[in-house]
């Protein structure tokens, strides 16, 4: 297998995935693959994917996993030469996560380790509530849409955990406290 560092970032919406990742690519050297970022960006440029990922967005829900998929595949494509790279907020469910280890493994590589920040309920709503004042992602501003995505999240995003516990990959982190400190976490997770 070969050296590169692929890592899983995950947990529900507002465990700070994004804001943690920010860091973790600048120091390790990888690239970012963000499926939420690939598809707000499809939304943006008005494209028929975004058009289709537009209304299960805004109601919480997930998009279907051949998008996704192949959103993925044609990253992993483009960055034959990174270091590795950190995936956040996918795989979302256990066809995403057996597409992702099928895409790895045909590259000779694999996921290095799955971090999981883990965060209450209650403090994701406050999170979330907080950044849709400011994010403008209109999924962030109800609070009803939030708690769809959390449902989504725990019905079909959680099982994941099994999945990565059966290859010794999972590593849970606690995802409360200040960002550097959390930072720190992952970093010594890493190793
Ligand atoms: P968060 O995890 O904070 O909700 P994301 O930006 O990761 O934010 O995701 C926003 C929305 O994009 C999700 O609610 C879902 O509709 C869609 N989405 C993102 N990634 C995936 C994925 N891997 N599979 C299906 N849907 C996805």
């Amino acid at each position: 297998m070969s050296n590169k560092l692929n890592i899983v970032l995950f947990g529900p919406p507002g465990a700070g995935k994004g804001t943690q990742s920010e860091f973790l690519i600048k120091h390790f050297g990888l690239v970012h693959l963000s499926t939420g970022d690939l598809l707000r960006a499809e939304i943006q440029a008005n494209s028929p994917l975004g058009q289709q990922a537009q209304s299960l967005m805004s109601e919480g829900l997930l998009v279907p996993d051949e998008i996704v998929i192949g959103m993925i595949s044609n990253k992993l494509d483009a960055n034959n030469s990174a270091k590795g790279f950190i995936f956040d907020g996918f795989p979302r469910t256990k066809a995403q996560a057996e597409a992702l280890d099928r895409l790895l493994d045909g590259r000779g590589e694999e996921i290095t380790a799955m971090l999981a920040l883990e965060v209450p309920t209650a403090e994701l709503v406050k999170r979330l509530l907080g950044r849709g004042a400011t994010s403008g992602r209109p999924d962030d501003k109800d609070e009803t849409v939030i708690r769809k995505r959390i449902g989504e999240y725990e019905a079909k995003t959680a099982p994941l955990k099994d999945y990565y516990t059966a290859q010794g990959k999972y590593t849970g982190i606690d995802g409360v406290g200040g960002i550097d400190e959390i930072t720190a976490r992952l970093v010594k997770a890493i190793g």
